[in-house]
């Protein structure tokens, strides 16, 4: 099998007055055509920038640094720019955030679900305006019918008597059906890879498990890839397949959502679903959350980012060495020195660990 999108050893970092922000320090993973990839992990571990640095709309004082963002545009009436490999890869790092090859898969072959559903439209026009804009800059299709396709679209996501919603501006939509509109806004084109941040957030919970279930039946019906960004594992155990942990910018864990829940390798990942009500384990009681809190992105830990917190913590280890992301077992990976010992640096040699 042949990856959708390929991540590999992504760093944006944020150049601050007061100091650099690895935001994103050494990212990879995969996804694959039709997969549901969930990225989870607190407030500021980086899964939003990760999200972002895919679309190429990190701007400054952030910026990729480092690494390779390989997609394969699945459309073939998409002209392929210059940097395609052999195997129809495109390096988005490498692409011009503004050029024509990266506005042209921005929509068309990778959307966005905003974290903040208000920044999906724009407040001066009507839902159907933007949406017939979104579908007549990818596709050569006339007014008439892109009114048509809009039309079909949020009749798709559930929107009730859509001819009349095309005229309402977003504004004036429930939270609800305002979520919706955005999914279709985002789908507008059937893009091959959607990166949804995190959002059902601004939405009651009811209408959380709708939105859930929608997007699980589009992906399903458009065999399209979901990069599921969220802090919640119980959403990452309703719709994706694999989830990557992330902590202070790095994968801490990945592999099959059902073997993370089961055994989760990491005691960041152990810690995390200590703290939810368990789907996989029902009898397993509530704990409460994660002891301690996540340090200042100025004031990384040395050693393992997640010593300060560990219950696992090693000491002359976990401070003093940095653990890769490695493999534990046939499935998942961890970045844990539990799996594996350090590897030794020239002037730690000799001494006792
Ligand atoms: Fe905990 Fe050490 Fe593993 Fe880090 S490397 S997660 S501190 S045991
Ligand atoms: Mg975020």
């Amino acid at each position: 099998d042949v990856p959708l999108l390929s991540v590999r050893d992504l760093k944006t970092y944020y150049f601050l007055d007061e100091g650099t922000v690895r935001a994103v320090d050494g990212v990879s993973f995969d996804i694959y055509p039709g997969q549901v990839v969930g990225v989870v992990g607190e407030s500021g571990c980086g899964k939003s920038v990760t999200g972002r640095s895919i679309l190429r709309i990190v701007g400054p004082p952030g910026r990729i640094v480092d690494g390779q963002i390989l997609f394969r545009p699945q459309k073939t009436s998409l002209p392929l720019p210059e940097r395609a490999t052999d195997d129809g890869f495109v390096d988005l790092a490498a692409l011009d955030p503004r050029g024509k090859a990266m506005r042209s898969l921005r929509g068309a072959e990778i959307a966005l679900i905003p974290q903040e559903p208000m920044a999906a439209f724009s407040p001066v026009h009507t839902i159907g305006f933007q949406l017939v804009e979104a579908i007549r800059l990818h596709q050569p299709v006339d007014e008439a019918t892109a009114r048509q396709m809009a039309i079909q679209r949020l009749r798709e996501v559930g929107v009730p008597s859509p001819e009349q919603r095309m005229d309402a501006y977003s504004w004036e939509l429930s939270g609800g059906l305002r979520q919706r509109a955005v999914i279709a806004m985002a789908l507008a084109c059937n893009p091959s890879l959607l990166i949804a941040d995190e959002p059902t957030t601004a939405i009651d919970v009811t209408t959380q498990a709708q939105v859930i279930h929608l997007l699980r039946a589009l992906q399903r019906e458009h065999n399209m890839a979901i990069l599921f960004i969220t802090h919640d594992l119980g959403i990452i155990a309703q719709i994706a397949s694999y989830v990557v942990v992330m902590y202070l910018g790095q994968v801490v864990e990945r592999g099959p959502v059902e073997a993370v829940f089961r055994q989760p390798q990491h005691p960041y990942t152990q810690a995390l679903l200590r703290s939810i009500p368990s789907i996989f384990a029902p009898s397993r009681t509530l704990l409460p959350t994660i002891e301690g809190s996540i340090p200042h992105p100025f004031n990384r830990p040395p050693g393992c980012p997640f010593h300060p917190r560990c219950p696992a913590f090693m000491p002359g280890t976990c401070d003093r060495h940095t653990p890769t992301l490695q493999p534990v077992n046939e499935r998942q990976w961890a970045s844990c020195f539990l799996y594996h010992p350090p590897v030794m640096e020239p002037e730690h040699q000799g001494q006792a660990l």
